[in-house]
């Protein structure tokens, strides 16, 4: 049996550009499978946001296979917050899009606001929000539209330790959903958590 959720078999990109052709990715090569958490380690250029757009179709690759089985969450390096809408509204846009606004989800997003303290933010405006409060909102966001594979991209940047450690912890707590998270940083501390 294969229980990948997904795949990436030789994988190249080549950007082009003005000062001409830029080699980012080279033969790549990676699996993740439920209940996985791997973690893409590279210096900040190396191709790790690049990866992540590929695997989200927001980027074709100039050759090679990918293979996603399930529903992608994708947690961009910036929160992309919408600052006209609350914290509670920008959270559940997903969730409208996706036509699931419903009494179980919006269950979820009170349990998710909870467990990473932002219930009695849920009403104010994302300006009003420290940079680790919105990165968090932003991973709630995520998990809201219940994803089987969860792609974060350099989510410890700009939280401070205590939170990243309870922010690690929440991730790890997540796993039982049986999901498989893929997640970027440039320090190499993160991956020895
Ligand atoms: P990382 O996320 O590891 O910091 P990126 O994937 O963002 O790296 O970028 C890898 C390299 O590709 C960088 O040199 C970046 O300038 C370049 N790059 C990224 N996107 C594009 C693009 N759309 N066009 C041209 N070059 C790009
Ligand atoms: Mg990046």
């Amino acid at each position: 049996m294969n229980d990948n959720i997904v795949e990436v078999k030789n994988i190249n990109m080549n950007f082009y550009t003005k000062e001409g052709e830029l080699e980012v990715l080279k033969d790549v090569n990676f699996n993740l499978k439920e209940g996985e958490i791997l973690t893409l380690l590279g210096p900040s250029g190396s191709g790790k946001s690049t990866i992540l757009n590929i695997l989200t179709n927001l980027l074709k690759p100039t050759s090679g296979d990918i293979k996603i089985t399930g529903n992608i969450g994708y947690m961009f390096q910036e929160d992309n917050l919408l600052e006209w809408r609350n914290i509670m509204d920008n959270i559940t846009i997903g969730l409208e899009i996706q036509g699931k606004k419903d009494k179980k989800s919006l269950d979820r997003v009170e349990s998710l606001l909870k467990t990473y303290g932002l219930w009695d933010f849920r009403s104010m405006y994302p300006k009003e929000l420290s940079g680790g409060m919105r990165q968090r909102v932003a991973l709630i966001r995520t998990l809201s539209v219940n994803p089987d594979i969860l792609l974060l991209d350099e989510p410890f940047s700009g939280i401070d330790i205590f939170t990243r450690e309870k922010f690690i912890e929440s991730l790890i707590g997540y796993m039982d959903n049986n999901i498989g998270i893929l997640l970027t940083t440039h320090e190499l501390k993160e991956v020895e958590n």
